[in-house]
């Protein structure tokens, strides 16, 4: 954390610099009069000067933005950026908001004071830390997956660069193309989503650097996802592509008999002969096209289902909370049509 430079603004709604609060090494500032004006900002570039990273919450997204537009010739511009915020959702995929971060805003001790906020960003960073170090001991392949797709990133016009080099040394960097990283992806993905889309979706994003960080986030929540896993609000907010990309992955069947997922989650004669032992649905009554009316029946929910679990990016709470529910409840619903 040394030569790292530690920096919150707090602004005006409007984007005004009310405060702001810096610390390197040892030392530290607090400027509140005259904080956005051009002196002040001169007195924060100065005092930036000898560090060789910037780190802050939400830095990417606001902080850096608000100085770009005040003040883009300022040198703090150009240095790398260690953003905790991009950082929560990979580093507590489970919990994405650590204790110190609620909403994806830092729980403050106090208001209006921005130095305070930049060592509590500090204390996030440490922790997170420490979760890579654990990760990569664990899967290094992933560790090294993260910081592929964060090399050559850019958010709002700003380098991600930074981001990928708290991963850069943690793993051997064994990916060096996007044909390694669709390899890694699918490996790392095995059983929790369907390879066929994989494929097909994948490659695209893993070719262009601005898009590779969608994927980190997908990975991250990809394996932990499960009965009342959501996408961190944060996520969604911000990159609104991924639950699109979730939904292609795990809620749309590729129709291959030989896709191990889709069989397990889109075949609903899998299902009845797994959950309640039929080997086939009855035959009559028949829909208008001749299939079984029940097969097509259950298919119609379990698309139902599948839909709008994507729509909300949440559990359905009547079914999810209660006791009994399991996958494959529904066809309780259906066994009516048997009698
Ligand atoms: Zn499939």
């Amino acid at each position: 954390m040394s030569r790292t430079l530690l920096l919150d603004l707090e602004t005006t709604r409007t984007g005004r610099i009310t405060h702001w609060g810096a610390q390197l090494n040892q030392e530290s500032r607090l400027k509140k009069e005259g904080a956005g004006s051009k002196a002040g900002l001169q007195e924060l570039d100065e005092f930036a000067r000898d560090a060789d990273f910037v780190l802050g919450h939400n830095l990417l997204g606001h902080d850096f933005p608000v100085l770009q537009t005040i003040s883009p010739w300022l040198g703090v511009l150009k240095k790398p950026v260690i953003d905790t915020l991009y950082l929560s959702p990979i580093a507590f995929p489970e919990n994405p908001y650590h204790r110190l971060v609620k909403n994806f805003k830092l729980v403050r001790s106090s208001v209006n004071n921005p130095l305070e906020d930049a060592r509590l960003a500090a204390s996030v960073f440490k922790d997170q830390y420490e979760s890579f170090r654990s990760l990569a001991q664990k899967n290094p392949h992933l560790t090294d997956f993260y910081r592929f797709c964060f090399d050559q990133s850019q958010f709002n016009g700003f380098s991600g660069q930074a981001l990928s080099m708290v991963f850069a040394g943690m793993a051997p960097a064994a990916l060096h193309t996007a044909v390694d990283a669709l390899d890694c992806f699918l490996a790392q993905t095995d059983g929790v989503v369907c390879s066929n889309w994989a494929k097909e979706t994948v490659p695209g994003l893993l070719s262009n650097p601005e898009k590779r960080p969608v994927l980190a986030y997908c990975m991250a929540w990809l394996r932990v996802a499960g009965g009342n896993s959501v996408l961190p609000p944060w996520v969604k907010h911000q990159f609104a592509e991924i639950p699109g990309i979730i939904q292609i992955l795990r809620e749309r069947s590729c129709g291959d008999p030989a896709c191990d997922y889709c069989r397990a989650n889109h075949n609903a004669e899998e299902h009845l002969r797994r959950i309640f032992g039929y080997l086939s649905f009855r035959e009559k009554p028949k829909t208008i096209q001749g299939a079984s009316l029940q097969k097509a029946i259950v298919e119609d929910w379990m698309t139902f289902i599948w839909t709008t679990r994507a729509a909300l990016q949440a559990p359905i709470p009547s079914m999810n909370t209660w006791p009994g529910w399991k996958p494959g409840s529904l066809f309780l619903c259906t066994r009516t049509i048997r009698k």
